[in-house]
């Protein structure tokens, strides 16, 4: 049986940042990933907004994945893809782990495990909808793998239900993509997304978002045909004279997500009731001795860039427990990432998740933390930019997009025009990220680059 000093769980960029710190700071590592590819759940998340606080620069999701497994395989450490983890026991003198992947059952040993298993998204059924039980449903990450990383199409007529940062981007992009988002129905009376999130993917594109108001039925046989809606009161309760039918073929759940705890729970650590993740201290040690966690399986996080940071840690603490030199700490129970609340009557900055409220007097902008916020308030006024994620298609049966970005923020009213040129193309080679793929496009001195490996 393999052993290691330090077993790695997940290879997200929680378990990127985990198994790098712990390897840099001189122990045996392995990391193990279910999937066929690193980079956890930012391979579908194409959009920008990835890197402010560790680059200081505005990247794509995969992009933002690429720089830590590129580091990563500069490192001597061993890494099982498409393995799935299914058994953790604690022994005498660490743990041994059970796996399953193409070649069988199999088992290896650890003196340290770090947990970087992600988060799963909460269904709609786990939210109190009646009704028939047709396709065309989808939670908001299922619809973002089908269409960003498939290449899929997944309905013309689109309601989305909760207005979480994951439905706020699906929404701009099946709008990207060709479907009419209908509405975005919110139980509660402030939206929970993103103040930059609700500007750049609801406003741009003119997308009704409805506060206090839920689904309450679906309709439909084989396929969806309708939802019903209702508007709620202050206990949350619906109040039948709102009720209203709109005819739509898809529905999206973006109704929050929850740390992946399964394999937690099967080694009895304690849960803290207020993340639903593992209570740890501040080195991330969870109430079992020698095991680690870190990024969205602690809590979720609404910034990447604070996932590489939890695991830098992490993994860090890990290979000094197996050295013998960690300091027990006292169990801490983190503070969840507070939200500002969405003003409608604010100019938002969208240039970075801070979401800057910005205020323009005589040419003069006050209210922005930097001079990106001062660029976008003038240019917003005089003539507003957006970037523009998406993808092109490929002929790799594997792989059939890649992910694109513009390299600088375009025209508005050319968005559509550039998504036309982007989806003429096809790719049929290797390609790096950062090559260009459109130079120049429709004049904008902005060309379209890869933001994947491929
Ligand atoms: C739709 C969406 C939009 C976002 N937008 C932004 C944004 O604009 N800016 C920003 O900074 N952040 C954003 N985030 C947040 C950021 O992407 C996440 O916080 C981060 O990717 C979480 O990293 P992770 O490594 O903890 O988890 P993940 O990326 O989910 O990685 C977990 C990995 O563990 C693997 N795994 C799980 N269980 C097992 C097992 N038993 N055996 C083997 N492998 C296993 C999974 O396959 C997966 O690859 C967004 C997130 C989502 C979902």
């Amino acid at each position: 049986m393999k052993n290691y000093d330090v077993v790695v769980i997940g290879g997200g960029p929680a378990g990127l940042a985990s198994a790098i710190s712990s390897f840099d700071n001189g122990v045996k590592v392995c990391l193990i990933e279910r999937e066929t590819r690193l980079g956890g759940i930012l391979k579908q998340c194409i959009h920008d907004g990835f890197g402010s606080i560790m680059f200081n620069e505005n990247l794509a999701g995969p992009e933002y994945g690429q720089r830590y497994i590129d580091e990563f395989n500069k490192d001597d450490i061993d890494c099982l893809l498409s393995t799935y983890v299914t058994n953790i026991k604690k022994e005498e003198d660490g743990f041994t782990l059970t796996y399953v992947n193409n070649k069988g059952l199999d088992y290896l040993k650890c003196k340290a495990l770090i947990l970087a298993t992600g988060c799963r998204e909460r269904t709609v059924k786990q939210v109190d909808i009646n009704g028939d039980r047709p396709s065309g449903v989808f939670s908001a990450g299922t619809a973002q793998n089908y269409v960003n990383i498939l290449g899929e199409k997944i309905g013309k007529n689109v309601v989305i239900l909760g207005s979480g940062d994951i439905g706020l981007i699906m929404a701009r992009r099946l709008t990207l993509e060709g479907s009419k988002v209908l509405d975005v129905y919110e139980v509660m009376n402030h939206p929970s997304g993103l103040p930059r999130n609700i500007r750049q993917c609801l406003f741009d594109y003119d997308i009704p978002l409805h506060l206090s108001t839920t689904v309450t039925k679906v309709f439909g046989k084989g396929r969806v045909e309708a939802v019903e809606v209702c508007k709620v009161d202050e206990q949350m309760h619906p109040i039948e004279e709102s009720k209203q039918i709109i005819e739509c073929d898809t529905l999206i759940a973006s109704v929050g997500l929850i740390p992946e705890n399964e394999l937690a729970e099967s080694l009895n650590i304690e849960i803290d009731p207020k993340t639903k993740g593992p209570l740890c201290d501040k080195n991330f040690e969870t109430s079992v001795q020698g095991v680690f966690c870190a990024g969205n399986c602690h809590h979720v996080y609404d910034l990447v860039d604070y996932v590489s940071k939890s695991g830098i840690t992490a993994g860090k603490a890990a290979s000094e427990y197996v050295k013998g030199t960690l300091k027990q700490e006292e169990k801490i129970s983190f503070n969840l990432p507070s939200k500002k609340i969405f003003d409608p009557n604010k100019l938002i900055c969208i240039m970075c998740p801070n979401g800057c409220e910005l205020e323009v007097k005589d040419n003069e902008v006050s209210g922005n933390k930097c001079e990106r916020g001062k660029k976008f308030a003038l240019d917003e006024l005089h003539n507003p930019k957006r970037s523009v994620c998406s993808y092109v298609k490929t002929t790799f049966k594997d792989r059939p997009t890649l992910s694109v970005r513009t390299n600088k923020p375009i025209d508005k009213k050319l968005i559509f025009d550039v998504m036309k040129l982007i989806n003429d193309i096809t790719i049929d080679r290797h390609v790096e990220v950062g090559e260009i793929i459109i130079e120049n496009v429709l004049n904008t001195e902005a060309n379209i680059i890869a933001t994947s490996k491929l």
